[in-house]
C-alpha cells in the first residue's frame, strides 16, 4: 500500500507541476507616426488600409497567424514569449501607419478596443504592448502615454507593462514613470524591430517570475536629432549605439535605448531620449541614461545640414561615373507621413534630360489611365503632385505602358521593420519618352503610397534596379537597408515637402525652447 501510495502522491504532484499555469500576458498595441505637419489626418479608416501593404488592424489570433513569419516586433514577442516560457493574449495590433495627426474618433474606437479585447482574456499577469512612441491625436500630444494610461487604469497599478517603441519615438517623463519598462529599437534602419520584441518578452518573463524589479531613467539632450543622421550603422550615431548594446551586457541593466526621435512632430517631447533600465538601480539607470545623453549631445557640431537640392542631386548623380546612384527623395519620405506623389525630383529628371532612371509615384487615376490604355498602350496624362500643395505640381507624362501588375511582392530578407508581404495594389510600369531598350527611363505607378522598404517593390513588377542608372527612393535613411546592396552611391535630396530635412522649412509651434538643430 505504501508504495502504491507514493506512486499516487508523485503522480498527482507531478500533474499538478505539470499542469502550473504559465504567466498568460496580453499583446496589443496601437502604431502610429505621427507627422503633426501633414494636413490629411488619420481616420480609422487609413489604420485598417494599413500602409504599403503593411498589415492595417490585426485582431485575435490574426495576430499571432500573420506575424509569425515577419521580422517585425509582434513577430519577436510570439519567438521571445514561446522561448522564454510566456502565453500571449492576442488582441489588436493597429498598424503601422505614418500620415497626419490622429482623429480623436479613431484614437477612441482603437484604444477603446485594445482595453476591451485585453478585459477579456482570463487573469492576465502582465502586458506586452507595441507603440510607435509618436502618436499625436487631436487631443493627445503623446498620445502613445494616453494608451499606457488607460491600460494602467483599467488593470492597476502593479501589473508590469513593458513597451516597445520604434526608434523613432518622441519618449516623455510620462509613459517612462507609466510603463514598467519602455525600450526601443536601438537600430536605423530598422533591422532590429524583431530583436526588440524578444528582448520585451525576455524582460517580461524575469518580471514575472520575480527575478528582478525595474527602474528606469529618462534623459533628453536639448535638442534636435536630425533625421539625416539617423543612421545607426555609421557615424555619427554607430559609437552611441554600440555603447547602448555594450551596456546590456552589464546584467544589471535590463535595457539602453537611444531613440532619434520624430522630428516632424511639433509636441513637447520632441527630439532624441535615452532610456535606461536597471534591476532595482535608480543611481546606475540615471548615471547610464546621462552619460549616453552627454555622448549625443556632444555629437551635435558633426550634424549640420549638408543635403543637396533636387537639381544638384541630379546633376551630382548624372556625371557619378558608377551606377546606380540612389537618390533619396527626404521631402517625400512615405514612412515619415508625406503624400507618395512628390514631383520635384522626377521634374529634374526630365529637365535636366537624364536617363536610366525609376521613380515611383503614388497616383490612382494615373493606374486607371494606364489601366484603360493596356500594356503597350500610348500614356499622355499629368502625373503627381495631386494630394496637397506641398509636394510641387504635377508633371505631364508621355509613354508607354510597359507592364501592369497585381503589385502583391514578398521580402524575405530582414529590411527596415521587417516587413515580409506587400500589397501595393495594381501597379503601372509608364516607359517615358526619351528611353531606350538599354537605358529605360521607367515611371512605376501605385494606387496606394508604399514606402520603399524593398528591392523587391522593383524587381517583382520587371525592374533591374542594378541596371539603373537613377534609383528615387521616396525616404530619408530607412530604404538605405534595401537599396545599399545595389547602390555605387546614395544621396540624400534636401527636396521640399511634409518631410524635409530643413527644419527651417517648418513652423514649429509646440516643442520645447531653444533646441540644438531647430534652425
Ligand atoms: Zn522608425
Amino acid at each position: 500500500m505504501i508504495p502504491l501510495m507514493r506512486i499516487v502522491l508523485l503522480l498527482l504532484f507531478g500533474i499538478t507541476a505539470f499542469a502550473q499555469p504559465r504567466p498568460l500576458i496580453g499583446l496589443g498595441g496601437i502604431v502610429h507616426e505621427t507627422n503633426t505637419f501633414n494636413p490629411k489626418k488619420t481616420t480609422l479608416a487609413d489604420f485598417a488600409t494599413g500602409i504599403g501593404g503593411a498589415d492595417g488592424i490585426l485582431r485575435g489570433k490574426d495576430v499571432i497567424e500573420l506575424s509569425t513569419k515577419a521580422n517585425n516586433t509582434t513577430a519577436g514577442f510570439i519567438y521571445g514569449a514561446a522561448k522564454y516560457g510566456l502565453d500571449l493574449y492576442p488582441t489588436i495590433i493597429a498598424g503601422p501607419q505614418t500620415m497626419g495627426t490622429v482623429l480623436d474618433s479613431a484614437f477612441e474606437t482603437l484604444s477603446a478596443e485594445l482595453i476591451d479585447r485585453l478585459r477579456q482574456a482570463p487573469k492576465l499577469d502582465g502586458i506586452l504592448l507595441f507603440l510607435h512612441g509618436a502618436m499625436v491625436t487631436e487631443s493627445h500630444p503623446h498620445a502613445d502615454a494616453e494608451v499606457v494610461r488607460r491600460v494602467r487604469k483599467a488593470f492597476g497599478d502593479t501589473i508590469p507593462i513593458v513597451v516597445v517603441h520604434d526608434f523613432h519615438a518622441n519618449i516623455s517623463e510620462e509613459i517612462v514613470k507609466l510603463t514598467t519598462v519602455l525600450l526601443t529599437y536601438k537600430e536605423c534602419p530598422h533591422l532590429d524591430a524583431r530583436d526588440a520584441g524578444v528582448h520585451a518578452a525576455r524582460i517580461m518573463a524575469d518580471i514575472v517570475s520575480g527575478k528582478v524589479k525595474p527602474v528606469q531613467a529618462l534623459v533628453k539632450p536639448p535638442m534636435l536629432l536630425n533625421i539625416l543622421y539617423h543612421n545607426t550603422y555609421a557615424p555619427p550615431l554607430l559609437p552611441i549605439t554600440s555603447e547602448s548594446k555594450r551596456l546590456e551586457k552589464n546584467p544589471n541593466i535590463l535595457a539602453a535605448s537611444v531613440a532619434g526621435g520624430y522630428q516632424y512632430a511639433d509636441v513637447p517631447a520632441m527630439g532624441p531620449s535615452v532610456v535606461v533600465v536597471t534591476d532595482n538601480d535608480p543611481a546606475l539607470a540615471r548615471r547610464e541614461a546621462e552619460r549616453l545623453g552627454e555622448m549625443l549631445w556632444g555629437m551635435r557640431s558633426q550634424m549640420l545640414l549638408k543635403a543637396p537640392a533636387p537639381a544638384e542631386a541630379v546633376r551630382l548623380a548624372m556625371t557619378n561615373g558608377e551606377w546606380p546612384v540612389a537618390l533619396m527623395d527626404a521631402g517625400d519620405n512615405i514612412g515619415g507621413g508625406s503624400a507618395g506623389d512628390s514631383t520635384f525630383i522626377l521634374t529634374e529628371l526630365l529637365k535636366q534630360k537624364a536617363s536610366g532612371w525609376v521613380v515611383t509615384i503614388s497616383d490612382p487615376a494615373a493606374v486607371q489611365a494606364a489601366l484603360r490604355a493596356g500594356v503597350g498602350g500610348t500614356f499622355d496624362m499629368p502625373v503627381g503632385g495631386k494630394t496637397d500643395n506641398l509636394h510641387g505640381d504635377s508633371v505631364r507624362i508621355k509613354g508607354r505602358v510597359k507592364g501592369i501588375h497585381d503589385g502583391r511582392f514578398v521580402e524575405p530578407a530582414v529590411r527596415h521593420g521587417g516587413g515580409r508581404y506587400w500589397d501595393m495594389g495594381v501597379s503601372a510600369v509608364i516607359e517615358v519618352e526619351g528611353s531606350t531598350p538599354d537605358m529605360p527611363n521607367l515611371l512605376l505607378l501605385t494606387p496606394k503610397r508604399i514606402i520603399p522598404f524593398s528591392l523587391h517593390q522593383l524587381i517583382s513588377v520587371g525592374i533591374y534596379p542594378e541596371r539603373m542608372k537613377i534609383l528615387v527612393a521616396k525616404g530619408t535613411i530607412a530604404p538605405r537597408a534595401a537599396y545599399e546592396p545595389v547602390a555605387a552611391k546614395i544621396i540624400e535630396v534636401d527636396s521640399g515637402g511634409v518631410t524635409g530635412v530643413n527644419p527651417a522649412r517648418f513652423d514649429y509651434k509646440h516643442i520645447r525652447p531653444n533646441l540644438f538643430g531647430i534652425k
